[in-house]
């Protein structure tokens, strides 16, 4: 299995040399934006298709309303939910996801993220993450890390445009093969993976844009 992933992800050592980059470039961007690890749950599941300025609004508006905590999204009316989240878009099916999650969370774990989180290994807990509707692979790595502090990469459209690129992997590489050739590169270290991933999206948005990229002012230029 090992060797697919590998014949897969060419050129490690670039990899490296990215992150070192974009870690000298940016130093620590601390992520992820929120109050609580339940926050960052819930920042992870509607951060799904929108802009982090769309989640904020979103989460400004359950924090007003008094709703952010997993027993009350949980209990609360789906409609409710997906009126003050509207900023976030997709808002119905959001909604849907949040109180899934929540409900999930409540039922088997008492509400306690504490209590998922030590369930049992990455891959038991990933898979757990997986059975909920509406959880990714993506927010479910992002949970992993960001939320829960256990050593997973997240892959996102940033890193797969940044990497092939760089010819490290094809644009369409299944999402668990760059995974797993991340992890296999980098030392399994949350902090590693937390500012690699967070690099990746700033050097995406500020100059790896989609359609023109900023290739000769970026501090990748040469890798
Ligand atoms: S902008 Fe150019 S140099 Fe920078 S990451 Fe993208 S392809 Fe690489």
């Amino acid at each position: 299995m090992f060797l697919i992933l590998a014949m897969n992800c060419k050129n490690t050592k670039k990899i490296e040399e990215i992150r070192k980059r974009l870690y000298n470039f940016y130093g620590p961007l601390n992520w992820w934006p929120a109050d609580n690890t339940f926050e960052v749950c819930v920042g992870a599941i509607l951060t799904q298709n929108t802009s982090w300025k769309n989640v904020e609004k979103a989460i400004q508006n359950l924090k007003k309303a008094k709703i952010l905590d997993c027993r009350t999204i949980a209990e609360e009316r789906e409609k409710f939910i997906a009126n003050l989240i509207k900023p976030s878009g997709y808002f119905n099916q959001k909604a849907k996801k949040l109180k899934a999650f929540c409900v999930f969370l409540k039922e088997n774990y008492g509400c306690s993220l504490n209590e998922f989180f030590n369930s049992g290994n990455v891959e038991d807990l990933r898979k757990k993450l997986l059975s909920i509707w509406g959880i990714g692979k993506e927010t479910a790595d992002s949970i992993l890390l960001y939320a829960g502090n256990k050593p997973v990469f997240v892959v996102d459209a940033y890193t797969k445009r940044v990497f092939s690129r760089h010819g490290i992997c094809n644009e369409d590489v299944e999402y668990d093969q760059l995974r797993n050739c991340v992890e296999n590169t980098i030392y399994k270290n949350v902090s590693f993976y937390n500012e690699f991933h967070a690099g990746l999206v700033s050097i995406g948005k500020d100059y790896c844009k989609k359609t023109s990229p900023v290739c000769n002012l970026c501090p990748l230029k040469d890798v």
